[in-house]
């Protein structure tokens, strides 16, 4: 185990997300990664559940992604865009506005989701200033146990009590916070639901830049899966008071909730949208902002006639290049129904989970499965008997949950499930 196990050096100079440099959580070494199956370096091998956090959608090593990078290498691997442009941004972008709700319009290549987000809230700050000549309207309103990312913005409106509010206290700006819906997808919708959020955007209109918000599901705030309704209801009465719409569908693009995007759920668009994670088929860091035309010439009309943003690595052609790939893989297939086999089996081989004890609840949209515990698990713990069964599985808080690559067969899915609750049994026991 010692070679897989707390390499010394790491263990010493190198942080892993969220972890003590006095007391780590065990990291193991990967040696490879092929389809659904990560290698350790002593040889034992996991079945992915966790797509390395929602990227690497069509698994590890896809020979057509890897093909797509070689090309590009030859070409250029990098040039500024300032001033430049290239054809993978093209090909990308025409794909992504393809794919995308039909009002979106232009396309604002970004480096990884926090910053996706940033710029997201940037433009809309920008954009609502130049619309109402009002510099007051710079401020956001979004619901409880989301989460939209690292950064600075990004940190100030995820959840302010899971979220990181706590660490960094009076340095976060002070948002609007609505309670989480509690309306379950699927469920019945309670009208009571969305009534915080009209009082919130009634009393503070002219504050008020934008609503952001994760469409549907909410990932690492809790992986809560809410009503369309909400989403209905909330679009309307931004609408109504010129406040601007942001959907963060950087965990829930690209097919991981069984449509393209979260949206389409609930049939109502944003002005302004954030995709990462899936966007590369999981092979580097990219993300791109989408806008209607409205937004993005207010920004141009306003007083800076400009967006206010141009990072060094916007529209690297590898990353471009090797995203336009990965999008035309799943053009090439019926998406919709290779979620939905998925959503079939991870119902039926997660249902025995709801009667365990220690269990609150089970929910499986799209490709992503929950099963909610009463308690917090040990992370730790839980991991190193994940290695033994042979799976790779990272709960946080009260969530065990799992959203394969698409590629995963019917068995390792089925074998990852099964692990899955032997694993919550074994912790409420
Ligand atoms: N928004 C959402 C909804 C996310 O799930 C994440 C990543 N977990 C982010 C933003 C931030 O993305 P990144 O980690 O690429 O900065």
């Amino acid at each position: 185990m010692e070679n897989i196990l707390h390499d010394t050096w790491d263990r010493e100079h190198l942080w892993h997300p969220y972890t003590s440099t006095i007391d780590p959580l065990p990291t193991y070494k990967v040696d490879s990664a092929h389809g659904a199956t990560i290698k350790l370096a002593d040889g034992t091998e996991l079945i992915d559940g966790m797509s390395s956090w929602w990227c690497a959608c069509h698994g590890y090593n896809h020979p057509r992604l890897n093909a797509a990078v070689e090309r590009q290498l030859h070409d250029m691997s990098h040039v500024m865009f300032g001033g430049f442009t290239h054809d993978p941004a093209i090909r990308l972008g025409k794909m992504l506005l393809e794919m995308a709700p039909d009002t979106m319009h232009n396309i604002f290549y970004a480096d990884s989701g926090s910053v996706a987000v940033e710029v997201a809230m940037k433009m809309a700050v920008q954009a609502a200033i130049s619309k109402s000549g009002d510099h007051r309207r710079t401020n956001f309103v979004t619901i409880r146990s989301g989460y939209h990312g690292d950064t600075w913005n990004a940190m100030s409106v995820c959840d302010p009590v899971t979220g990181m509010h706590q660490a960094f206290g009076s340095a976060l700006s002070v948002r609007f916070f609505v309670p989480q819906p509690r309306s379950r997808f699927g469920g019945e919708w309670h009208e009571s639901d969305i009534i915080p959020l009209r009082q919130i955007l009634d009393e503070h209109t002219a504050e008020i830049a934008a609503l952001i918000l994760e469409p549907i599901v909410q990932g690492a705030g809790g992986m809560w899966f809410y009503h369309p309704e909400y989403l209905r209801q909330a679009v309307a009465m931004c609408r109504e008071r010129g406040i601007y719409v942001i959907f963060d569908e950087i965990a829930t693009g690209f097919w991981r909730t069984g449509r393209c995007f979260a949206w389409e759920h609930a049939g109502v668009q944003p002005d302004i949208m954030c995709v990462g994670k899936g966007l590369t088929g999981g092979y580097m860091t990219m993300s791109a902002v989408l806008t209607t035309a409205e937004v993005a010439d207010t920004i141009s009309r306003g007083e800076a006639g400009v967006m206010m943003h141009g990072p060094t690595f916007m529209a690297n052609p590898l990353a471009c290049a090797v995203a336009a790939e990965s999008l035309q893989i799943m053009r090439e297939q019926d998406m919709g129904a290779v979620v939905e086999r998925m959503e079939r089996n991870m119902r039926q081989w997660l249902a025995p989970a709801a009667s365990l004890r220690g269990v609150a609840d089970v929910r499986v949209l799209g490709s992503i499965g929950v099963v909610e515990t009463e308690k917090p698990v040990d992370v730790g713990r839980f991991q190193r008997k994940c290695v033994d069964k042979g799976v790779w599985i990272r709960p946080f808080g009260r969530n065990v949950y799992i959203m394969p690559p698409y590629i995963i067969d019917d068995a390792r899915l089925k074998r990852l499930c099964e692990a899955l609750i032997e694993l919550v049994k074994e912790e409420a026991s």
